[in-house]
């Protein structure tokens, strides 16, 4: 279940406009879709790899360099908190049957879903901060905001200005970004009853997206990254070196045995993570 409490105030590390963030305690995976790629749709929870955009100069930074500054309660919320002008897509919209409950509980999970961070929780001492409080009175904070995929581009063409860190959150981004037209494609395919795999053939900007990704994933940590190099290297048609990856892989999980299984059959495209609360019955 994804749960939130209050707002955390964090500060651009640019410009220093204070921004409000969801203060999201517990969360769920759950989605309509999930790929390989890491891409899901309308995940109740989608970090966007913490890439964020201020709103005031405009530029991007990583919510993990944001400065933390307070914490604001949800009862406070609707004095001290810009609502952001709600955009629900046409997928997500309401069908005249909706009970006026399903409709509100159903919006209110979706405009909380875009934003937030589900680790890091403000340390309680943390949350009495001055400076914070007494700024909080006199303004409402504005949402901060994801950066969106027509963005991706435009920082990598200046990545020169920011850090490795960012430019690798960025390229995971775009990676998927730039797979959503093969996954166009795979979609009108397989409602055709075709197998989708053979459409999957990656511009020359896909490959080298993937290739300095991969080089940069070499030199960083984290717990699903021996999972995301191996299905950057099956989707680059290197199954060998894929296979070699996933075998190794010390705790197997449904991602990471969907992966293997594709690479051990040559496919390179992308593929759905089918859970249990997705297979039809
Ligand atoms: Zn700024």
């Amino acid at each position: 279940m994804t749960r939130f409490d209050g707002y955390r105030l964090l500060a651009c590390p640019l410009c220093h406009t204070i921004h409000a963030t969801v203060n999201i305690v517990s969360f769920n995976f759950m989605a309509p879709e999930h790929w390989s790629d890491s891409y899901s749709v309308y995940s109740l929870f989608d970090n966007r790899q913490g890439l964020r955009q201020c709103v005031t100069c405009h530029d991007f930074f990583l919510q993990s360099d944001a400065p933390y500054l307070g914490h604001i309660t949800s009862e406070q919320a609707s004095r001290l908190v810009e609502t952001p002008p709600a955009y629900i897509p046409p997928s997500l919209r309401h069908k005249s049957g909706d009970t006026p409950d399903t409709r509100q509980s159903w919006i209110k999970r979706f405009k909380e879903w875009w934003s937030g961070k589900p680790h890091s929780q403000p340390p309680p001492e943390d949350t009495k901060d001055t400076q914070a409080v007494d700024e909080a009175r006199s303004k409402k904070y504005p949402r901060l905001k994801s950066a969106n995929d027509e963005d991706l581009a435009g920082i990598l063409e200046h990545q020169e200005k920011y850090s490795v860190s960012l430019i690798q959150a960025t390229r995971i981004l775009y990676w998927v970004y730039l797979n959503d037209t093969y996954r166009r494609t795979a979609k009108a395919l397989t409602e055709k009853g075709q197998i989708p795999y053979s459409a999957f053939n990656p511009t020359e900007t896909q490959i080298d997206n993937m290739r300095t990704l991969l080089a940069l994933l070499e030199f960083a940590d984290g717990g699903s990254r021996a999972i995301t190099i191996a299905e950057l290297h099956r989707e680059l048609g290197q199954f060998d070196r894929a296979i070699d990856i996933l075998q190794k892989v010390a705790e197997p999980c449904l991602k990471s045995e969907t992966i293997l299984e594709a690479a051990r059959q040559g496919i390179s495209a992308p593929i759905p993570i089918l859970y249990s609360y997705q297979k039809k019955k």
